[in-house]
C-alpha cells in the first residue's frame, strides 16, 4: 500500500489547545448568557428556591456540554481525540450527578419552607405535579447510570450491557428538557430567553444526531464497505482488509481508528474499535486485531465479500499534531497497528521501537522493515520480558550495539536507555501505543528526559 504523503502542518497554536480554547470559550459564553438570564428572570418564590433554580439551570448546561463531548463532532474529535473527550465526559458526568442532586434537594427544601408540610410530604406533593415528576424521573435515571459508571461496577458489567444502560441517559435528557420547558421561569419568562434556550438545545441535539446517526449512516451507504480479504498474521492476530466505493473521499488519516461492525458475524449492537493498521490509500482500509474476546477472536472467520458497517474515522493520534520533523514511534504488542500506519505516512526519517516478548509475537514486522528501508527509518525490535533477570544494559552498550547479545534489555524504556537509543529524542515528536503499563512507563521517561508535552502523543486503546 502506498500512503498519501501529507505536508507537515505546524500551527501557531497546537490543534488540541485550539480545540480546548474553542470549547471552553463557547461554554463560557453560554454560561455568561445563562447567568444574565438568571439574574433577570431567575427569582424564585423564596431565596431557597432561587438557589435551587440556579443549580437546575447549571444542570441543564452541564447536560448540553456532556452531549457535545460525545457527539463525535469531527473537528473536535480530530483535535482532542475520542479518549480525551470520553474522559472529560466521564468526570463531568459525576459533576452533573451532584448538580442534579443539589438542585433537587434545595427545591424540596424551598417548597418545605413555603408550605406547612415536612420535607417528605413536600417531596410527594411535588411528585404529583407533572413538571416536577419529570425532573424526578430524569434525576433518578442520572443517579442509576452514575452508579453503574463507577469503576467497581463498570468493571463487572460487560461493555455492551454497560453501554446499553448508559444510553438511558438520552431518555433522561429528553425528560429533563421537558421538565425545564414546563418548570423553568428563566426558560419561559421572556421571548429572548426562550429563543436562546431552544436555539442552543436544537444546536446541541442536531450535533448529536448528525455525529452519531446521520454521518455514520450516510458514510456507510456512500462507501458500501465490504470485506476484501482476511489475512492471519499470527495464531491470535488477524488482519481484515476492507474495500468500498470512493474511499479517497473518506477523511481518514494514519493513526486513526474506526468502530467496526460485521453484520452476520456478530450482533448488530456489538461494535469494536480497531485502528487502521495501514495508512489509508483511497482504495482500501485495513484493521489488524489481536484475539482478546469473542468478537476479536472470531474475526478470522468473517466472510470475504460480507458487508461491514464502520463508524469513523476517529482519533487524534495523527500527524495533525506533529510539531517537529523527526518522529519516534514506540509500539508495544498489537499497539503496532497505528504505529505501522504512521510510519507509512511519514516522510521524514523515523525511529521505531517495537516492544514484544519474542520475535514470533512481532506481527507486521516484515512490512515495517520494508517501509523503514523505503523511508530511511530505523526499526528496533525490543524482545524479552520487562524486569527479567539481568542488569539493564549501560547507555554505552545501547549506543554500541543497541543491546549486547545474550543480555536483552529488561528496561528498554528507562530514561537512560531511551536516550541512548534515540539521542535526539527531545527534537522529535514521540507517538506511543501499547499496553497501559508500558505506555505509562514511556510517558514518565519522556517527562524525565524533558521531551516537551506537545511533542508527546499516546493512544491507549481505551475509551473510558
Ligand atoms: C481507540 C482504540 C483502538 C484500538 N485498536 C486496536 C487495534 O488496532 N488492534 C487490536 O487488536 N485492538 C485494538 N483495540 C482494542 C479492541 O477494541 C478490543 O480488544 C476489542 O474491542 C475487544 O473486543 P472483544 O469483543 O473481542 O472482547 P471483549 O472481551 O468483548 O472486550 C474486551 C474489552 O474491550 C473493550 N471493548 C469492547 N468493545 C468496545 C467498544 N465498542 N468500545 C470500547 N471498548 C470496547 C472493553 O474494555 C472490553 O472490556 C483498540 C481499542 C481502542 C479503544
Amino acid at each position: 500500500m502506498t500512503a498519501t504523503a501529507r505536508p507537515l502542518t505546524r500551527a501557531a497554536v497546537p490543534p488540541g489547545t485550539l480545540a480546548t480554547y474553542v470549547l471552553l470559550g463557547a461554554w463560557l459564553a453560554h454560561v455568561l448568557v445563562v447567568e444574565v438570564l438568571f439574574i433577570k428572570y431567575g427569582k424564585g418564590k423564596n431565596s431557597i428556591l432561587t438557589v435551587g433554580k440556579f443549580f437546575g439551570l447549571h444542570a441543564a448546561m452541564i447536560m448540553m456540554l456532556q452531549l457535545i463531548l460525545v457527539a463525535r463532532v469531527p473537528w473536535l474529535d480530530r483535535r482532542l481525540g475520542m479518549d480525551r473527550l470520553t474522559r472529560w465526559h466521564r468526570w463531568i458526568g459525576f459533576t452533573l450527578l451532584w448538580t442534579v442532586l443539589t438542585h433537587a434537594t434545595i427545591v424540596v427544601a424551598g417548597y418545605t419552607a413555603l408550605g406547612s408540610e415536612g420535607p417528605w410530604d413536600t417531596f410527594w406533593s411535588l411528585a404529583g405535579v407533572t413538571a416536577s415528576m419529570l425532573g424526578m424521573i430524569a434525576a433518578s435515571i442520572i443517579v442509576v447510570v452514575a452508579a453503574l459508571s463507577m469503576r467497581y461496577v463498570r468493571r463487572r458489567l460487560g461493555y455492551e450491557i454497560w453501554h446499553a444502560l448508559h444510553l438511558l441517559l438520552y431518555v433522561a435528557v429528553g425528560i429533563g428538557l421537558a421538565h425545564q420547558a414546563l418548570e423553568g421561569t428563566t426558560f419561559t419568562q421572556s421571548t429572548a430567553a426562550e429563543v436562546y434556550w431552544w436555539t442552543v438545545w436544537v444546536a446541541v441535539l442536531a450535533a448529536l444526531v448528525i455525529g452519531r446517526i446521520v454521518v455514520p449512516l450516510w458514510r456507510n451507504a456512500y462507501h458500501g464497505f465490504r470485506v476484501a480479504a482476511v489475512v492471519p498474521e499470527a495464531d491470535n492476530v488477524v488482519s481484515v482488509h476492507v474495500t468500498g466505493r470512493h474511499l479517497d473521499k473518506l477523511p481518514a488519516r494514519a493513526g486513526q481508528f474506526m468502530i467496526w461492525r460485521f453484520p452476520g458475524h456478530n450482533n448488530w449492537w456489538q461494535a469494536n474499535p480497531f485502528s487502521l493498521s495501514a495508512a489509508p490509500n483511497g482504495r482500501s482500509l485495513r484493521l489488524t486485531a489481536k484475539a482478546v474476546g469473542k468478537t476479536s477472536a472470531g474475526l478470522r472467520h468473517v466472510k470475504v465479500g460480507g458487508r461491514v458497517f464502520a463508524e469513523g474515522p476517529y482519533g487524534a493520534f495523527t500527524t495533525l499534531h506533529q510539531t517537529r520533523p523527526g518522529l519516534l514511534l514506540i509500539a508495544g504488542g498489537v499497539g503496532i497497528t497505528p504505529i505501522r500506519a504512521l510510519l507509512e505516512e511519514s516522510t521524514e526519517p523515523s525511529v521505531v521501537l517495537y516492544r514484544v516478548h519474542n520475535e514470533a509475537e512481532a506481527v507486521l514486522l516484515p512490512e515495517l522493515e520494508a517501509l523503514a528501508r523505503e523511508r530511511g527509518a530505523r526499526v528496533h525490535l525490543l524482545t524479552g520480558r520487562t524486569g527479567a533477570a539481568g542488569r539493564p544494559p549501560s547507555a554505552a552498550a545501547w549506543r554500541r550495539r543497541f543491546w549486547p547479545a545474550g543480555s536483552p534489555p529488561n528496561m528498554p524504556f528507562a530514561p537512560e536507555n531511551l536516550a541512548a537509543a534515540v539521542p535526539d529524542i527531545a527534537e522529535r515528536d514521540v507517538y506511543v501505543c501499547g499496553p497501559l503499563p508500558m505506555t505509562e512507563a514511556v510517558l514518565r521517561s519522556l517527562h524525565a528526559l524533558g521531551v516537551p508535552r506537545r511533542q508527546v502523543h499516546a493512544e491507549r486503546f481505551s475509551l473510558a
